[in-house]
């Protein structure tokens, strides 16, 4: 495809994205046209939503499902969210895959607390969401005592493909918000 062509196919493809995010009616606009119409707002939160980096933080089992999810079967790259960076400074999501020890909260905190705003946090499964058979002294039941939760994932674990219609959850989510 020449170049020109490239260009305009990605200038349509966004269109037809932030067309998406202001409702079913859009703009009324043709989306094949080299034009864009919209705010800077609606701009900002369309290039938050299309490029979230997740901070690592696999607690157990669920982390290996969350590891599935930007492997080459479930592809996560294709949602814009595969980057998982190893300092909090550089993320904006934290997914908690796993069950969280009193013991390891100060330091989810810590990292939580480390990551620039705006930032998202998505509980990754029953353990996160609300100490899931580890009923016990040991367990905080629920991450959402210790930071505040976006998305919830349900299951034991949550397949990579929950935790994708989780992220793309949080992706409606960032774009409805205010920038
Ligand atoms: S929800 Fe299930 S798979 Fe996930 S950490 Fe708990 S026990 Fe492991």
């Amino acid at each position: 495809m020449p170049q020109t062509d490239a260009h305009l196919s990605a200038f349509a493809s966004l269109r037809r994205d932030l067309a998406g995010a202001e409702g079913a009616g859009g703009h009324g606009l043709d989306p094949e046209l080299p034009l864009i119409t919209t705010t800077v707002e609606k701009i900002v939160q369309w290039a938050r939503r299309s490029a979230i980096w997740p901070v690592q933080f696999g607690l157990a089992c669920c982390a290996i499902e969350m590891m599935a999810t930007v492997a080459s079967r479930y592809d996560l790259a294709r949602f814009g969210a595969e980057v998982f960076r190893g300092s909090p400074r550089q993320s904006d999501l934290m997914i908690v895959a796993g069950r969280l020890s009193r013991k390891m909260a100060p330091a989810m905190r810590r990292v939580y607390d480390q990551m620039p705003e705006p930032k998202w946090v998505i509980s990754m499964g029953a353990c996160a969401s609300i100490g899931g058979v580890f009923d016990n002294y040991a367990i905080v039941q629920g991450v959402d005592q210790v930071v505040p939760v976006d998305v919830y994932v349900p299951g034991c674990p949550p397949r990579p493909e929950s935790l994708i219609y989780g992220i793309v959850q949080l992706q409606q989510k960032i774009a409805r918000s205010r920038a």
